[in-house]
């Protein structure tokens, strides 16, 4: 069955899109840790990250780093934080965390966004998305 990463990089589940390409899909975490909380998926559906092939596994890396880039540009915070747990969905994803304290990190500490708010954060980091 398909993962519900893939059903919304299909768009049959909506999704606050922030960027895309051929091989790979950036939205944000509908229960973000923090305003701006992005997650970057491969559009090929596996697992575990570590299971990815190493072309796969770079070219995720090399989108995460754009999406971040994008995402400091729009978001006040400390630093962009990257972390890799997978969970609560077998599809390999990375977590992209404005930080501002450690406890922005901790998957306890969550933030409350409106529909609006959703939408504006995530049209502000795509017009970032070089
Ligand atoms: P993990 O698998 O890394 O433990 O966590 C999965 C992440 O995916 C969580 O932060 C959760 O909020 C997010 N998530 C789960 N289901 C959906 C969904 O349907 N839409 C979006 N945008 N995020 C989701």
């Amino acid at each position: 069955m398909a993962s519900i990463f893939t059903k919304i990089i299909n768009g049959e589940i909506p999704c606050y899109k922030v960027a895309e390409d051929n091989d790979f899909f950036a939205f944000l975490d509908i229960n973000p840790n923090a305003k701006g909380h992005t997650l970057c998926v491969p559009k090929k559906e596996v697992d575990k990250i570590l299971d990815l092939d190493e072309e796969t596994y770079l070219g995720l890396m090399s989108f995460s780093r754009k999406v971040g880039k994008a995402i400091e540009e729009v978001v006040p915070c400390n630093r962009v934080g990257i972390s890799v747990i997978g969970l609560e969905v077998p599809h390999v994803h990375v977590h992209l965390i404005p930080l501002n304290s450690m406890s922005d990190a901790f998957f306890k500490k969550k933030e409350s966004l409106s529909a609006k708010e959703f939408k504006e954060i995530s049209e502000a980091i795509a017009a970032k998305f070089k």
